[in-house]
């Protein structure tokens, strides 16, 4: 997967995206993650990206021929045409769901908001989809962008050692995650529960399983509604 990133903050990436577990993956080859500084495609003499908004009122606004752009060297640059993401609080609210079938998809472009948003004929006539990160407000786009590429990166094929990795965690399959231990098997009087010690993979499942169900109920009831048994 290709990941590119229109922002006006390309080095706030630089820390987050290629260091631990997604910055290997990119090493590796299996993910790519390029960020564009939208201050390169403004032409005008003051290279402006933003402007104030129509009809009055507070702070400024993106406008669109500077992400227009962008997003068409993008295009250029890679040959076809990505999903083209827009960051926002009006956006549909990210899920694992969304994720999974995100996935699957080759090339996605993000573009990170700023200031008062972005011009609406450009949201209109480029933007394939709208993504929150939860319903309140941020200054900016770039860390819900960070939020959408980490998730999603984790999902790709060969990013993580192992599919188990997340197929096993929160709300890959409508449920919570069981609770885990790890040495020693004895700390501050409290043992591990003795199944995990057992050896006895079947029973381990078996306990894990009951153990999510009982988590989901007590955290997300509501997720336990709709989970369909899977
Ligand atoms: N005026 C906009 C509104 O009321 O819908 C909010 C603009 S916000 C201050 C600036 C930028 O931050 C947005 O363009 C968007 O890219 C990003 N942003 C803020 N909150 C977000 C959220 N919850 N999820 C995703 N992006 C968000």
């Amino acid at each position: 997967m290709r990941i590119d990133i229109i922002t006006l903050f390309p080095e706030m990436f630089e820390p987050v995206l290629n260091g631990s577990i997604i910055g290997r993956a990119q090493k590796s080859g299996v993910l790519e993650i390029v960020c564009h500084q939208l201050r390169d495609y403004a032409f005008d003499k003051h290279k402006r990206v933003d402007d104030t908004p129509y009809g009055g009122g507070m702070g400024m606004l993106m406008k669109a021929e500077p992400i227009a752009l962008c997003f068409e060297d993008i295009c250029k640059q890679i040959g076809k045409r990505p999903h083209f993401v827009y960051m926002s609080p009006q956006g549909k609210t990210l899920k694992q769901q969304r994720l999974r079938e995100l996935a699957d998809v080759e090339n996605i472009c993000i573009l990170c908001g700023h200031y008062e948003g972005v011009d609406q004929r450009l949201l209109d006539e480029f933007i394939d989809e709208e993504i929150s990160i939860g319903d309140y407000v941020l200054t900016g786009g770039e860390i819900p962008a960070m939020v959408f590429a980490d998730a999603l990166s984790r999902m790709v094929p060969g990013v993580l050692s192992n599919n188990e990795c997340f197929t096993e965690e929160s709300h890959f399959n409508g449920l919570l995650e069981y609770p885990q231990y790890t040495k020693p098997s004895v700390w501050r009087g409290k043992e591990v529960p003795e199944v995990l010690m057992s050896g006895h993979h079947a029973n381990i499942e078996k306990w894990r399983k009951e153990k999510s169900i009982e988590v989901t109920a007590l955290k997300r009831p509501e997720m336990l509604e709709k989970y369909d048994g899977k």
